[in-house]
């Protein structure tokens, strides 16, 4: 058994974007040559500031598009929670001072 491979339940989690590579491969009896370029799906992602492409050839797409979506909404709910800490800070620090002046 790999240990590599994730368990069902814990599901993809992705950072980046789903894209689609188009290219012509060059050769001249292919159909790319005149017509449509090959077109491979990939994830396009960042690591330090650099993107970096994973091509996805075999993997199921909906999936990856679920990862995507899941790891855009963890991080839309931890800018939520960033955001009302903020504010929280804010509050005990003007109660702070408020009791200070008195
Ligand atoms: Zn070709």
């Amino acid at each position: 058994m790999s240990t590599s491979r994730r368990s069902a339940e814990e599901p993809l989690v992705l950072r980046g974007s789903l894209i689609v590579l188009r290219r012509r491969c060059g050769k001249p009896g292919c159909h790319c040559a005149t017509g449509d370029p090959h077109e491979t799906p990939a994830l396009s992602y960042s690591v330090e500031g650099r993107t970096r492409m994973l091509t996805l050839g075999g993997v199921e797409l909906s999936e990856v598009q679920a990862a995507i979506a899941r790891y855009e909404a963890a991080r839309g709910e931890l800018e939520r929670q960033a955001r009302a800490s903020i504010e929280a800070l804010r509050a005990r620090r003007a109660e702070t001072k408020a009791g200070r002046r008195r």
